[in-house]
């Protein structure tokens, strides 16, 4: 499992009632980002394996999803099973959510995701100011690392997020009609 969150290798993992897949497929979503320079930049670095990779891409979008399928598992009446999948092409995910007759059950698994990537982002960036101050051998390097992919991410979910088709624009769809 730590091969495909890390590295975007393909397989299938079952987490209680959340199933998790990495498909190495393209799943042509990421056109959708249109085609200023943000979304020609974040384009770049999600399809660049390499990018993908150094960016910590496959995490950020395995708790983006999880966000939404935690969000859903809590809110659920009754036992529902979950999918997320991964597409380790694009760097995008899917996540399987049923719609709910309850409007702010929706709006709640909605923003879930975003929520829990750029948290986790925050956790990540004050991880990288630690390594650095702690000052071991390439703790300079390796907490720029995480600081610059922490900073990105948290501009890529704000930027997603806002869009028609993202989880902040589909809310405001779901509320505004
Ligand atoms: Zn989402």
């Amino acid at each position: 499992m730590i091969n495909s969150i890390l590295f975007g290798a393909q397989g299938s993992y079952k987490i209680g009632n959340i199933t998790i897949n990495y498909d190495p497929v393209d799943n042509g979503e990421i056109n959708i980002l249109g085609n200023n320079l943000f979304s020609k930049l974040g384009k770049a670095l999600l399809t660049n394996k390499v990018m993908a990779i150094v960016s910590l891409g496959y995490l950020h979008i395995t708790i983006h999803e999880l966000g939404h399928a935690i969000a859903e598992q809590m809110l659920a009446k009754r036992t529902i099973s979950s999918t997320i999948t991964v597409f380790t092409k694009t760097c995008t995910g899917n996540c399987s959510v049923g719609s709910s007759n309850e409007r702010w059950k929706e709006i709640a698994i909605l923003i879930a995701g975003p929520l829990a990537d750029v948290l986790f982002s925050i956790m990540q960036c004050m991880l990288g100011f630690m390594c650095i101050s702690a000052g071991f051998f390439g703790s300079t390097c390796l907490g720029s690392i995480l600081i610059a992919s922490g900073v990105s991410w948290i501009a890529g979910e704000l930027f997603y997020a806002t869009r028609p088709y993202g989880d902040v624009g589909k809310i405001v769809h779901l509320v505004c009609g």
